[in-house]
């Protein structure tokens, strides 16, 4: 009898009991609106948005409804307008391509390396080419490029970056934290990424001009001086009667179970990395193989857990996730035709123009993916390995 691993690949770990207290104390008040707040009662969300900025030692911060709404809001504040080319990677999930879309801009696909980073070779190639203004650079499965090269080719072009963060929470490039390289960092809050709340975003910057914009894009009814990491009210005095109100605010009650969980982020970051080295041990020199290298420069988080098996075909490709599925070792192939669950291929966008991505589709082509929730353990995932391993030799 083969053996066969029995946890649950999308099971994160129950809410803490501080931030289950916060949230109860949140609901007797009544006051989950984030602007209905008791007189001298800053609220969670405020409060949330100030220890965020100081976490990414940001000057700004806006707490927001989605990761996905974080993006659009950006692309907003930096005035991005109906059929404008916005650079942005060809290997990212659905929500990125689609905040372009969704401004009816263009999105254009930049081809992804190997190591599952944007092809900067490509991407001063595409800037020159488009003349596009703004890249959204996804930070895809927590992969980081270059950041100091990715900004040179920024500064050449004159691109302005917005920091793609969902899968970046708590990393880094040569100790910047991963969302303020660009000019705009966004996260996400959402279950599966670094802090959950079910759904949520944040939003960075030091850019005073752009964080009031974007205060106001979320919908703050003039109430904007109730904030504690917003600039100063003058410099909304020149944009509050020209920026739509495009309401995304997130609300007390999340905020009150996302501050306990930042707190203790450096913690899970640790406990994360313990899991992802656990797995990398366990798939180094794996027959037909081929892991992603980890750069001196990056700190990254180690969520999730990327390899690829070059040489495979389609159907050796989905041979192999039956095989592991069967044995209760869920993986995600990102080159399958049908998008499925949380993999897509930039070709299933079709609300985007086509485009011809050779390398990117390569590197899907055979790019697997599983998830290392934190309620694996390192015996866990040292088993998930042997099934992998096991399986690659059948
Ligand atoms: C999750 C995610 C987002 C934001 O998603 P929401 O579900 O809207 O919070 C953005 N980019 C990537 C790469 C993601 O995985």
């Amino acid at each position: 009898m083969s053996e066969r691993f029995e946890g649950n690949f999308t099971q994160q770990e129950p809410i803490s009991e501080d931030a289950i207290a916060a949230a109860l104390a949140v609901l007797r008040s009544g006051r989950l609106h984030r602007y209905n707040t008791a007189p001298n009662e800053p609220g969670e969300v405020a409060l949330l948005e100030q220890e965020f900025a100081a976490f990414t030692g940001a000057k700004y911060c806006l707490a927001v409804a989605s990761g996905g709404y974080a993006l659009g809001c950006a692309l907003r504040a930096l005035g991005v307008a109906p059929d404008e080319p916005v650079l942005t990677n060809a290997f990212t999930l659905a929500p990125v391509p689609g905040a372009i879309a969704a401004l009816g801009a263009r999105p254009v696909f930049v081809e992804s390396t190997e190591n599952l980073t944007i092809d900067l070779a490509d991407l001063a190639a595409k800037a020159k080419k488009t003349g596009a203004r703004v890249l959204m650079l996804s930070h895809m499965r927590g992969h980081l490029c270059d950041m100091d090269a990715l900004m040179e080719i920024a500064r050449a072009h004159d691109l302005r970056v917005i920091e793609d963060c969902a899968h970046t929470m708590g990393a880094e490039w040569a100790s910047v934290p991963s969302g303020r390289h660009g000019v705009i960092g966004c996260y996400s809050t959402q279950t599966y990424k670094h802090i959950n709340s079910g759904e949520g975003g944040l939003i960075v910057t030091d850019d005073a001009e752009l964080a009031a914009r974007m205060i106001l894009l979320s919908g703050s009814y003039m109430m904007y001086p109730r904030h504690l990491a917003a600039p100063a009210s003058e410099v909304f005095e020149a944009l509050k009667y020209d920026t739509p109100n495009v309401s995304g605010r997130m609300d007390n009650l999340r905020a009150a179970i996302l501050r306990p969980q930042l707190a203790a982020l450096p913690e899970q970051v640790a406990r994360w990395n313990v899991l992802y080295r656990a797995m990398e041990e366990g798939l180094t020199g794996a027959p037909g193989v081929a892991l992603s290298e980890r750069p001196q420069a990056e700190q990254y988080v180690g969520s999730s857990f990327q390899f690829r098996l070059p040489g495979c075909d389609g159907a050796q490709m989905l041979d192999f996730v039956a095989r592991c599925g069967a044995r209760g070792v869920e993986l995600k192939w990102f080159g399958a035709a049908e998008p499925a669950g949380f993999t897509s291929r930039h070709d299933s966008w079709r609300y985007a123009q086509a485009q011809n991505m050779p390398k990117t589709d390569a590197v899907l082509a055979t790019l697997l993916d599983l998830r290392l929730p934190l309620t694996f353990s390192a015996a866990d995932v040292a088993q998930i390995a042997r099934i992998i391993r096991d399986e690659l030799t059948r």
